[in-house]
């Protein structure tokens, strides 16, 4: 279906391209407006008159996407189809918490936990509630994790998926323990947990109640892993700081999305810290893979098969009638 998909997209970027290249020589027709609007500078050198201030058409917000690699113009709807990955180069563009957990679970068993638990402003931090009120309102979200129990396949799980879009998907005492409330449940009940993570790192405007959650959330992991259950940890672009220092990289299996940027501290600080050069794809999962840190770099379009065999592996079919 997606290759279907995939094909009729590639049709659109062709007549995307003839539309270009007619436009070049000046002969754009009417007749077919389907494209978005040439941003050549070459084109628009030639039309503005001599002093004039350069002229910039847009391309209409919401209906197409830039690939931050190759530049392609994607439509958003065929975009969204082919899960947020680019048709041409397999660049992962960020993906939300709930397209993330749509695209795992079976949407209909999936229960989400502490869906209404919100940060309060601990710190008096200046003008830390306006920031969270201004986040929940451009993501739907309470805040930067999703956590709840789902159906993957033949295997119930302990479902946990960080949203970058909120906050830089930075962990506050809610990311926390939402969860470490998840992994406990995973344990109680014998789940597998699965996290994605997708973070900057700690949140800044909580302090120290922001560092805890690291102990907080790898203490919770170190009784789901007394009890022999697994934890599955996915990587996608970026996993830094707090979280990869803490729960991110502990999971039985490591698994990143390919091209992730994952870390501790950002490359700059590295550079001026050890006062030397880093190596070529420094802090990508391919890197860090070939150092043993990761396991697999799994696509996104296999990610939901792949995860179904680790399950199979580790022997964590679910109980009673599939839903
Ligand atoms: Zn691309």
């Amino acid at each position: 279906m997606v290759g279907k998909q995939t094909q009729q997209m590639k049709k659109g970027q062709q007549a995307a391209g003839t539309t270009f290249g007619s436009k070049r020589i000046g002969v754009e027709s009417k007749e077919s407006v389907v494209t978005p609007p040439s941003t050549s500078a070459e084109t628009q050198l030639n039309r503005r008159p001599v002093g004039a201030t350069p002229r910039r058409r847009a391309i209409p917000e919401g209906l197409w996407t830039k690939c931050r690699r190759c530049g392609e113009l994607i439509v958003d709807k065929d975009l969204t189809v082919n899960l947020k990955v680019c048709p041409q180069c397999s660049y992962h563009f960020p993906m939300g918490a709930r397209d993330r957990v749509a695209s795992m679970v079976a949407i209909d068993s999936f229960e989400e936990m502490d869906a209404g638990m919100s940060s309060v402003d601990v710190l008096e931090f200046p003008d830390y509630p306006e920031k969270l009120t201004a986040n929940q309102k451009k993501t739907g979200l309470r805040d930067a994790v999703i956590t709840g129990i789902g159906h993957l396949r033949d295997h119930r799980i302990a479902l946990g998926v960080m949203d970058f879009s909120f906050n830089g998907g930075s962990m506050g005492s809610v990311v926390g323990e939402k969860l470490t409330r998840l992994i406990e449940r995973g344990t109680r009940e014998r789940l597998p947990v699965v996290i994605f993570s997708s973070s900057g790192g700690a949140r800044m405007y909580e302090g120290m109640f922001s560092l805890m959650q690291m102990a907080k959330t790898c203490g919770a992991l170190a009784y789901h892993a007394k009890e022999r259950l697994s934890f599955i940890s996915v990587l996608t672009d970026p996993t830094m700081a707090g979280v990869m220092a803490s729960f991110a990289s502990v999971g039985d299996l490591i698994i990143a999305e390919p091209s992730a940027r994952i870390g501790f501290a950002g490359p700059r600080v590295i550079r001026d810290t050890t006062q030397s050069d880093l190596p070529k794809g420094f802090q990508t999962a391919e890197f860090l893979k070939e150092r043993g840190l990761i396991d697999a770099i799994v696509s996104r379009h296999e990610m939901k098969d792949r995860m179904a065999y680790y399950l199979d592996f580790i022997g964590s079919r679910a109980e009673g009638p599939r839903t």
